[in-house]
């Protein structure tokens, strides 16, 4: 698959009326997976909090949980951007099934494009889009060897060139693998941003932009993190959980839940 290209500008009103009909605001296809991300941006509050009260949110979200961590299971910097390149439209649940067994006996560039497609293949068959995931693992795996010297680069450039590998990929593996404090949105932390409001924004890059401009310095490594794990497990998609919320009363959000 090739990097993912940064979408043409869209109006605000074309992004609301796109969200409205169910579409990608910045192509006008029907994307289900960022649906309902654009329809809680359709019914957020109208202005993101101000400095003072971003800077409290991420205060409270450090005080609960200092480290936070991803739950893609991986060894070291190859086995993540493997596990996060299967990770797309996929569970992490299922993503960390399938590659348990295939670290064990592949964990390097190496001994990936050794096991070769159709092995890779047979172990990740339970994930969705199998069949391209498997090409991009292996084809990744040797640009990886002939070019890299079987290392994972740590440059935005050189990971968004390897097949299956798009912005949002190559910010998740520079953010754990190598510190960067980038802060890599996907559906959960584009809700959760539009939501609160944190930043308001039509695309997952404006969202990222606009994050990884205003978010404090020293919350901003593990910001990708405490958003995403609060877009899971508290602030959800259909029904968000507001009354056990720890920032309930710095969030915005218009139709918070009662119970
Ligand atoms: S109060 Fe509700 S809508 Fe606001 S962040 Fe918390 S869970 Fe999300």
């Amino acid at each position: 698959m090739p990097a993912r290209k940064t979408p043409s500008p869209v109006t605000d009103r074309a992004a609301r009326g796109a969200a409205r009909r169910g579409e990608n605001a910045a192509t006008g296809r029907l994307a289900g997976s960022i649906r309902p991300a654009l329809t809680a941006h359709a019914d957020a509050a109208p202005e993101a909090v101000d400095s003072a009260t971003l800077a409290e949110i991420f205060r409270r979200f450090q005080e609960a949980e200092p480290e936070p961590k991803g739950e893609l299971h991986y060894v070291n910097p190859f086995t993540l951007l493997v596990a996060v390149v299967l990770s797309a439209q996929a569970t992490d649940r299922g993503v960390n099934l399938a590659t348990g067994p295939l670290f064990a006996v592949a964990d390097t560039p190496e001994t990936m494009l050794a096991l070769g497609e159709e092995r890779v293949r047979d172990f990740v068959r339970t994930i969705g889009l199998f069949n391209t995931k498997a090409k991009n693992v292996v084809a990744l795996s040797r640009i990886l060897v002939e070019q890299h010297g079987g290392a994972v680069p740590a440059s935005l450039e050189a990971l968004q060139v390897l097949p299956g590998v798009g912005a949002k990929t190559a910010s998740v593996v520079l953010n754990i693998a190598f510190g960067v404090p980038r802060i890599a949105v996907d559906t959960h932390i584009f809700r959760v941003s539009n939501r609160i409001p944190l930043f308001i924004g039509t695309t997952t890059d404006k969202v990222q932009a606009g994050l990884e401009a205003i978010v404090p310095e020293p919350y901003r490594l593990h910001a990708h993190h405490w958003l995403i794990l609060h877009g899971r497990y508290t602030c959800k998609a259909r029904k968000p959980e507001c009354p056990r919320c720890r920032i309930a009363d710095l969030c915005r959000y218009p139709s918070k839940t009662t119970a």
